[in-house]
């Protein structure tokens, strides 16, 4: 089975799994989407989500942000991973988006990833669950579910996202990502996948090979 048809049948079974999966993060505009995504890195949704809403309520634009005394955003966001750099890279990508596209989050790829402390991960999420747009965002269990059922053999997440953006056709990016995520999230776990009960063992690599293989020791 060539990879195409392999992810295609992959998704089509993770969407009966799933029916209902979309972004965990909670926003109502894009640039609060953007500055949940941010948060995001390296700390849960579940976090995020509860530090957000006295962010949103404090901070309504770009220029809020941008002129908030950065201590003030490191002492509502204290609870999360290295907050510190967060507040900062909050700072500055608002103020370039106050500065240079009059308040507005821009709506490409290559606006967002010239915005300071984004990156492609970040974009994508954005441009997917903000903007509509078809955009494959390759976070951890993306990288995870996608190496072990074989679509891809690289390891580089922008890499991944060419890989799968080759195989998958664009209406399905960002479905693709939040169905890889959840799959993750439940059964394709880093330490201990449950791959016995896992409903798209028949496409994964992983299974036939390294699963089974520590089965039989
Ligand atoms: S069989 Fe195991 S490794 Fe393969 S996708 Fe399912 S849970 Fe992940």
């Amino acid at each position: 089975m060539d990879k195409r048809e392999k992810a295609k049948k992959v998704l089509d079974i993770l969407e009966r799994e799933f029916p209902e999966a979309k972004t965990a993060l909670d926003f109502k505009t894009p640039l609060e989407l953007l500055i949940a995504t941010i948060l995001s890195a390296q700390a849960t949704d579940k976090l995020v989500n509860k530090v957000t809403p006295e962010l949103f309520k404090k901070y309504k634009s770009a220029e809020d942000y941008a002129e908030a005394p950065l201590e003030e955003i490191e002492r509502i966001i204290g609870s999360v991973n290295f907050y510190r750099n967060k507040a900062r890279n909050i700072k500055a990508c608002t103020a370039k988006i106050a500065e240079s596209h009059g308040g507005k989050v821009p709506d490409t790829l290559e606006e967002l990833t010239a915005l300071p402390g984004v990156g492609r991960k970040t974009a994508n999420i954005v441009l997917g669950n903000a903007f509509g747009k078809n955009a494959l965002a390759v976070d951890t269990h993306v990288k995870r579910v996608a190496q072990r059922l074989g679509l891809t053999d690289n390891d580089d997440p922008d890499r991944i996202e060419a890989d799968l953006c080759k195989i998958i056709p664009p209406e399905r990016w960002t479905k693709t990502t939040h169905l890889f995520i959840m799959h993750g999230r439940t059964t394709c776990k880093a330490a201990s996948p449950k791959c016995e009960t896992c409903p798209i063992k028949d496409y994964s690599v992983y299974y036939k090979t390294e699963y089974k293989g520590t089965k039989k020791r």
